[in-house]
């Protein structure tokens, strides 16, 4: 069985986009699912109040269990928050709950407020949970959360819908990453887009994928996610769509995307190996 190239440093990927329902949640869970499922160990952070991210997961986020909130505030470590999710034994999530919704507003007044996740998501901690890749789902807004997920990573994941509209926005993230670099994180970049929800029978699915394509080049996976409804129906069974239908194009799009991405880590961080292992 194919088994994902782990790459020699843990990398932390933050998939933002201030639009709602570009398929941030999506693609998180179904990367890190995509990850797990080969032999890598996978963390995802769910730093979006609705919890979307923890539901897919199979994460139990009702108000009171121990969560993201409480590891922003750094009342608790990684660990006590980390629930292993029903996707793969190799996948963890730190889930979000509804008192995450007022973590925007109380952040304003805290010491080191852009700091907080990176805080929590220290080498000593991730280091205990043993995991390759930490995802972080941001809420759809650029706010303080998103700014302590671009402070807590060096590679930003841009999912881009191949729709009307699909560029717009998205020079407002551009730049706030840009000041993000500039002032609290000078490795961060924008490693990956990936394109999704993309529908074959329309024209405009294709001009929207060349316009990111000849704007963004090579950050640009050559996996697309089609639009199909088993990744859409995979959620209301508290399930990935590689668990729900394995077999759909959904999921197998989705190893194909992750596999790019670990391939590309890999050659990044890794001198290849001669010894083929
Ligand atoms: P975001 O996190 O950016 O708000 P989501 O991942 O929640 O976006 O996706 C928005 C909606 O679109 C959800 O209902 C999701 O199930 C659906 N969706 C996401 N990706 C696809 C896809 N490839 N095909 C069909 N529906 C999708
Ligand atoms: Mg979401």
């Amino acid at each position: 069985r194919y088994r994902m190239p782990r790459p020699t440093h843990r990398r932390v990927l933050t998939v933002a986009n201030q639009k709602g329902g570009v398929g941030k949640t999506t693609t998180t869970v179904n990367l890190a699912a995509a990850l797990a499922m080969h032999g890598v160990r996978v963390l995802v952070i769910d730093l979006d109040p609705q919890g979307n991210a923890s539901t897919a997961l199979g994460v139990d986020h009702h108000l009171g269990t121990p969560s993201v909130y409480e590891c922003l505030l750094g009342e608790i470590r990684l660990a006590e928050a980390a629930a292993v999710s029903t996707a793969s034994p190799n996948l963890l999530c730190i889930p979000a709950t509804i008192d995450l919704a007022g973590a925007e507003i109380e952040l304003v007044s805290m010491v080191a407020r852009e700091n907080r996740l990176k805080q929590a998501l220290s080498e000593e901690a991730l280091a205990e949970l043993d995991v390759d890749y930490v995802f972080v789902d941001c809420p759809p807004s650029l706010g303080l959360l998103t700014v302590n997920a671009l402070v807590a990573a060096k590679e930003v994941l841009i999912p881009i819908q191949c729709e009307y509209y699909a560029l717009e926005g998205l020079g407002q993230l551009l730049s706030n990453i840009d000041l993000v670099r500039a002032h609290l994180n000078t490795a961060l970049h924008v490693s990956t887009i990936l394109l999704t929800m993309y529908d074959g029978r329309t024209k405009l699915a294709d001009q929207v994928t060349s316009e990111v394509r000849g704007h963004f080049g090579p950050t640009v996976l050559r996996t697309v996610i089609p639009r199909s409804v088993k990744v859409s129906e995979a959620p209301g069974y508290s399930q990935t769509v590689l668990a729900y239908d394995p077999g759909s194009r959904g999921a197998m799009s989705y190893v194909d995307a992750a596999r790019e991405i670990a391939e590309r880590g890999a050659q990044m961080d890794v001198p290849q190996r001669q010894d083929g292992r």
